[in-house]
């Protein structure tokens, strides 16, 4: 039954559509018998009875659209950009030291960074719209990617670019597939650089063109670099008092030793906090299952314990802890493979490792569609990965974003004006067109790559 408000909304509703019917000369699929037909040599929209978008000699479209009540409803107008196809003239890529505010970070198996190195792209149009991107891997010995890499994969793939146009995301991702097998890290930040483009090109965020903004900001996590359990606490403890509610440990280690950290961090905590313990691949599973038994009364969610995803399978079937996958999940094959398992409870996307926004964006919403959360985030990079982190996440539905990261917070150089600044452990996406950043031309210095 529909109650009384709505029915009368429903009739005032038919009224209106009736009296705008008869004015636009038609009811239903009958001509009005009163109302003179419109004059097929003068209406501005010639296709309206066919219920498609028109467009007038002038370019300026009225798009038409057949409502369930049989009337014809025009939409406000709107100007379309004339069709025509952008072309790639440039591309160049800039090297950046981010030295780390902590002075180094640390996490399983003794693996360590101080300086990122970090590759910055700028490409560049014949229109003059100019696109900006980051690539920067977590050091050599976290994924298959290290910084040269970014480099040296640029002055392999870019010359096939130029002359392409960077507003045709889809077939200019399959074209990079086709131009250069693998190496998702090199493509990633020459996506980005071209969603920057694209959002520039029709005056859109990146975060609207990726699907739309989901509330006014969303939740940090700070990574908490492995030290001993008293330090990691009181680092915690510092960043819970700066407004994060979500943190990562970094564990992997001594299992006996990563059993205090995690007890150490979670006293620090307070009720609606977050934690996780980030294995990054350091344990074996015996190591593991000590772990996990150990902080059994524990409200701390388990990331990528061991090596493989078989190994990780098996501590998953073994705890009631929230699971965590990131190293082992780096496309849509071992993301719906692990989905299939059940394997986790929330993934880690990285949009390096996937290959782009492109890319991260289509696990995404597959994530979103299974009712997987997500981490969303990249393996490391300053303002402008920030920029693209917030856009993916910012545009990510609400329930689904379990947490993104500020990086630029995390180091001591700025190279872009406009990237998100954390408020109250919380970050938000640019509202201006593209990534809604200006590069400091000062602090990326000269081209290390000049591709034209
Ligand atoms: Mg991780």
């Amino acid at each position: 039954m529909i109650p009384r408000g709505r029915l009368r909304t429903l009739r005032s509703f038919r009224r209106a559509a009736k009296t705008d019917a008869h004015e636009q000369g038609r009811l239903g699929n009958r001509e009005c018998k009163n109302v003179p037909k419109r004059n097929a040599a003068t209406t501005p929209y010639p296709q309206a009875a066919g219920n498609q978008s028109a467009m007038s000699q002038t370019g300026i479209s009225q798009p038409i659209v057949r409502h369930p009540y049989n009337v014809i409803i025009s939409l406000p107008r709107i100007a379309l950009r004339p069709e025509h196809e952008l072309k790639i003239t440039r591309i160049l890529a800039y090297r950046v030291d981010l030295p780390l505010r902590e002075g180094s970070y640390h996490w399983s198996g003794g693996k360590s960074v101080s300086v990122f190195d970090s590759t910055i792209v700028r490409i560049e149009t014949d229109e003059g719209l100019i696109g900006h991107g980051e690539g920067c891997p977590l050091g050599p010995f976290y994924l298959p990617a290290y910084a040269a890499g970014v480099r040296a994969g640029l002055a392999e793939l870019g010359p096939h670019l130029i002359g392409k146009d960077p507003t045709q995301i889809g077939p200019l991702s399959r074209f990079m597939d086709a131009a250069l097998k693998g190496h998702p890290y090199v493509k990633s930040p020459i996506d980005i650089a071209c969603w920057d483009i694209l959002g520039q090109s029709c005056g859109r965020s990146v975060c609207d063109l990726l699907g739309g903004r989901f509330g006014d900001d969303v939740p940090l996590y700070r990574a908490i670099s492995q030290q001993s359990p008293e330090e990691m606490a009181e680092k915690v403890a510092g960043y819970h008092a700066e407004g994060y509610r979500r943190f990562q440990l970094k564990v992997g280690g001594d299992a006996d030793v990563d059993i205090r950290r995690i007890r150490a961090v979670a006293a620090k905590l307070t009720e609606g906090d977050r934690l996780v313990a980030d294995a990054n691949t350091g344990w074996l599973m015996h190591d593991a299952l000590r772990v996990v038994r150990a902080v059994a009364d524990v409200d701390v969610y388990i990331e990528q314990p061991c090596a493989s995803y078989e190994e990780c399978l098996s501590i998953r079937r073994q705890t009631n802890h929230p699971f965590v996958l990131d190293e082992v999940i780096d496309g849509v094959d071992s993301l719906l493979r692990a989905a299939g398992d059940r394997a986790m409870d929330v993934v880690n996307i990285k949009i390096s490792k996937f290959g782009g926004l492109t890319k991260a964006r289509l696990a995404r919403d597959l994530c979103a569609s299974l009712g997987i959360a997500m981490t969303i985030e990249d393996t490391w990079g300053g303002d402008i990965t920030t920029a693209a982190i917030a856009h993916l996440a910012h545009s990510t539905p609400t329930q689904l974003l379990f947490t993104t990261t500020d990086f630029n917070s995390y180091v001591t150089v700025s190279t872009a004006d406009g990237a998100p600044q954390r408020t109250d452990g919380r970050m938000a996406a640019s509202t201006a067109a593209g990534l809604g950043v200006r590069p400091r031309m000062e602090v990326l210095g000269k081209p290390v790559i000049d591709i034209h």
